[in-house]
């Protein structure tokens, strides 16, 4: 008999009232569906799909307990009889799934975008649009009220238990750190003040909803910003938390404004379970780890040395809804691994549309891109295997056609095959692997190394053919250009040519930016010592916070990023969450960004080039081209106007617009495509 996998991570968890089924739990994430009350079938829909998966327990998106406490205006609230009802249809639907799920209780604070905002302080926070007002101590008073009424709501919705957001730098956050609680008042001065607030709210929902309902609280374990508390401050209010009647301690890490990453791609995976370990010895009740664990085999390794009870994944359960089956069946390779790019979920929740994923475009679509199974089998031709061929391949191959995809390279994964080389990005080849996975899965006829002909194509009798090619690197028209020092980044990330000390990178989009990282860093996968040494990170959180001065080196290479562009935000990448890391990754390594740049001439000397009307040389030993692409659809009938001329043709991808092109859009296209066809 073969042994269970992950037996840890999938052992049931007694709570004494209610048993969790496994160790996994949907971390809250804001999707946008709780905010609209016409959203709510399609919010059940989402969460029960993490529910078939497995999930043993999932939390909601933050519910605000009144108006004050909206992260976004109008955003989802739990008040009225009205949001019981709408509430409910995701319990059932939930329930009906075997699952289990709390509702999350947050107050945003100074972190609310509209102009109500009331925070411990008249103190306004970097990355808000709104002063907060500080709360006299009848607001204080009522809205401890308000999370009571709001938690006794929820039970009567059908939830699980609730669990109060006490992280990432939200109102009770700021009201237990020094950083933005200023008052002198009963609910300010010494941490035994300052906790006040959250340990009273804990005591009121817990009178409210009675003995039998779970309460987790999410609290910051390590603040990562300057103000922050201490660990010996974190302890004492845990401990006073779990007196005040928790059933469950939640990891939270870092505020939204800290300057340090807490959850992107080069955040080493399972970075801070150290402060979760800490935090477990210290209290009796269970304790959830969380922050970039995206695969079992770390779950299952944290939970069996003890570091934590639960493992907490938000974005893990968007990109892989089947997470813990496919774990249980013990086929790990069969997951889609969030790539912690944030690019489909976070950076949607930033600016403010529906959250989805990268890598699985049904998350958060489940009602609308539905995945049917064909009456009528087809036989069609996907050309190229990159990602947007990829998608569009394994799942018309899942709905039961019969596909053949051809690519010319020896492997598949196209533009994510350079990706997967740059230190911090290593997560992208959990892409290509998956799906290496799905293609044989699926059943897809794959050929390697084949330059598909028009007459091949033609002969061969396809019913659709997919032309999903992709793009090629855009060679700009500069003097000196096939000079020897000038590169693609195709011959430095893929085929590995040498580059010299000093280095002009040609454009500052997302692979300038990969390109820079590339050349500046030495190791890949970067062990953890050196990325908290690299961040200034004290997991120790000896001093408020968890900071420490940053590690200095001198930069491994000396390296000029260029764009034609203004230079204000330069290297910003792809999305609001990440940009910033870029930059000050490339800032930290000591890269002079440079916009307005024209650029001269390429030769021995160097790369000439003119900013503000003034010539310069930089005298580099390579520069390197990363000035955008071009689709190539060679293989496309398309008119003299450009239309295709045969309706059995399909392009997708970087092939059909290379403008923008991301791998978010390439695989939505392909996946929407094959959903049709
Ligand atoms: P990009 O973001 O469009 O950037 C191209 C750069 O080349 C720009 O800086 C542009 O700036 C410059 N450029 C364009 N035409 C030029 C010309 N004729 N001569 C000189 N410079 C020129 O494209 P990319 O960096 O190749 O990235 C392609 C796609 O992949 C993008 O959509 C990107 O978001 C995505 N990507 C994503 C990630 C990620 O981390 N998720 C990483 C890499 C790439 P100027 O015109 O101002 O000079
Ligand atoms: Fe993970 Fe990226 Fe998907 Fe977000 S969009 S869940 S970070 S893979």
């Amino acid at each position: 008999m073969t042994a269970r996998p992950f037996p840890h991570m999938l052992k049931p968890l007694d709570l004494g009232f209610t048993t969790l089924k496994n160790r996994i739990v949907m971390g809250s994430m804001h999707t946008g569906l709780e905010d609209r009350f016409f959203h709510y079938g399609k919010l059940a829909e989402y969460f029960a799909e993490r529910a078939r998966g497995g999930t043993g327990l999932i939390i909601t998106g933050g519910i605000s307990p009144n108006r004050q406490g909206w992260l976004l205006p109008f955003g989802g609230t739990m008040n009225t009889w009205g949001d019981v009802v709408n509430h409910r249809r995701v319990t059932s639907a939930v329930h009906k799934a075997d699952g289990k799920i709390l509702m999350q209780i947050l107050h945003a604070g100074r972190y609310g975008y509209h102009p109500f905002v009331v925070s411990a302080s008249a103190w306004k926070s970097p990355i808000s649009l709104f002063k907060p007002r500080a709360m006299k101590e009848s607001e204080i008073l009522s809205t401890i009220k308000d999370y009571g009424r709001c938690a006794k709501l929820s039970k009567m919705a059908g939830y699980d238990g609730v669990e109060i957001m006490g992280s990432e730098g939200y109102l009770l956050n700021q009201f237990i750190c020094s950083r933005t609680n200023h008052r002198q008042d009963k609910w300010g001065g010494p941490v035994e003040n300052r906790m006040r607030l959250p340990v009273e709210i804990v005591k009121e929902v817990r009178r409210q909803v009675g003995e039998k309902y779970i309460i987790a609280y999410r609290l910051s374990l390590i603040d990562l910003v300057e103000g922050g508390n201490t660990w010996d401050e974190i302890v004492l209010i845990a401990k006073a938390l779990e007196k005040a009647g928790i059933t469950l301690l939640n990891t939270g890490i870092g505020w939204h404004e800290a300057r340090v990453p807490t959850i992107v791609t080069s955040v080493p995976r399972a970075a801070f379970r150290e402060v979760t370990r800490r935090m477990k010895k210290e209290l009796s009740i269970p304790v959830m780890a969380s922050n970039r664990i995206n695969t079992p085999e770390d779950a299952d390794d944290i939970v069996a040395s003890g570091d934590a009870d639960l493992i907490s994944m938000a974005r893990p359960l968007l990109a892989d809804p089947h997470f813990v089956n496919k774990a249980a069946a013990g086929k790990p390779d069969a997951i889609n691994t969030c790539i912690a790019c944030n690019q489909g979920c976070l950076d949607h929740t930033f600016a403010y549309k529906r959250a989805t994923c990268l890598v699985n475009p049904q998350a958060g679509y489940e009602t609308e891109l539905v995945y049917i199974k064909t009456a009528r089998p087809k036989k069609i031709a996907v050309v190229g295997a990159g990602m947007a061929g990829l998608a569009c391949a394994t799942i018309a191959a899942e709905r039961g056609h019969n596909v053949t995809l051809f690519e010319a390279a020896d492997d598949i994964g196209g533009q994510f095959t350079m990706a997967m080389n740059v230190p911090g990005k290593e997560e992208f080849r959990e892409t290509v692997r998956y799906f290496r996975h799905q293609v044989s899965a699926t059943g897809v006829t794959l050929k390697l190394g084949q330059q598909v002909q028009a007459a091949e194509l033609e002969k061969a009798g396809f019913d659709e053919v997919v032309i999903a090619t992709g793009v090629q690197p855009r060679t700009p028209k500069i003097p000196g250009i096939g000079h020897p020092k000038v590169l693609s980044y195709p011959d430095v990330l893929r085929h590995g040519r040498k580059v010299g000390h000093k280095v002009a990178v040609i454009g500052a989009g997302g692979i300038g930016v990969d390109v820079s990282e590339f050349l500046l860093q030495e190791h890949s996968p970067q062990p953890l010592a050196d990325w908290l040494e690299e961040w200034g990170v004290d997991l120790s959180v000896s001093e408020g916070g968890g900071l420490r001065a940053r590690r200095q080196d001198a930069p491994l290479r000396h390296i000029w990023l260029l764009q034609r562009k203004a230079a204000k935000k330069m290297g910003q990448g792809p999305g609001k969450t990440t940009g910033w890391v870029h930059r000050l990754a490339l800032q930290h390594h000591q890269v002079k960004m440079l916009g307005d740049v024209e650029y001269v001439k390429v030769d021995d000397l160097g790369l000439h080039i003119r900013v503000d009307g003034e010539d310069q040389i930089l005298d580099v030993d390579n520069v390197i081209l990363c000035a955008g692409q071009e689709s190539v659809r060679d293989l496309l009938p398309v008119d003299a106007e450009g239309k295709i001329r045969d309706k059995r043709f399909h392009v997708i991808g970087g092939a059909r617009f290379a403008g923008e092109v991301d791998a978010k859009r390439a695989i939505r296209e392909g996946a929407e495509l094959a959903a049709k066809l």
